[in-house]
C-alpha cells in the first residue's frame, strides 16, 4: 500500500479524524488554506475524479454530503468551498480522490 490517503485511512500514518463512517473519512489537512481546512476521502482507493466510474455514482454522492455535513458541524453558516482537484492541471498533489472543504473567511474567485 503506497497511498498516502489510503495509509491515513488505515491509521498507519496520523491525522486529525473530522469525520468517519462506512464510506469515507475526513480528517485536516496539513496545510490549511483557511480556517476550515477539511480532506474527505472514500475509504477505497480511486485515483480521481478522472477515474471515478458509474459504480461510485452514490458513493461520490456521499462525499457529498458528508462535507456539507461537516460543514454544519463546522458552523460555516456564511458559506464554504467544496473543492476536487483533478490531474496534472487541476492541481492534484495526491492521487488519491479527495474533497476539499474550506471555510471560516471569505474565499475569492477566480481560484489560481
Ligand atoms: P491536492 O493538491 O488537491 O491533491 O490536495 C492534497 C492535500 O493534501 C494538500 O492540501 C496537502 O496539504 C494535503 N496533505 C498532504 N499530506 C497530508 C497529510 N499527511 N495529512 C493531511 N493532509 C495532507
Ligand atoms: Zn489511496
Amino acid at each position: 500500500m503506497s497511498c498516502l490517503f489510503c495509509k491515513i485511512v488505515e491509521g498507519v500514518i496520523p491525522s486529525t479524524p473530522v469525520y468517519q463512517d462506512e464510506f469515507g473519512y475526513a480528517f485536516a489537512d496539513l496545510h490549511p488554506q483557511a480556517p476550515v481546512h477539511v480532506l474527505i476521502v472514500p475509504r477505497r482507493h480511486i485515483n480521481s475524479m478522472a477515474d471515478a466510474n458509474q459504480d461510485d455514482r452514490s458513493l461520490l454522492g456521499h462525499l457529498l454530503w458528508a462535507a456539507a455535513e461537516i460543514a454544519r458541524n463546522k458552523h460555516l453558516d456564511e458559506g464554504y468551498r467544496i473543492v476536487v482537484n483533478t490531474g496534472v492541471e487541476g492541481g492534484q498533489t495526491v492521487d488519491h480522490l479527495h474533497l476539499h472543504l474550506l471555510g471560516g473567511r471569505q474565499l475569492t474567485w477566480p481560484p489560481g
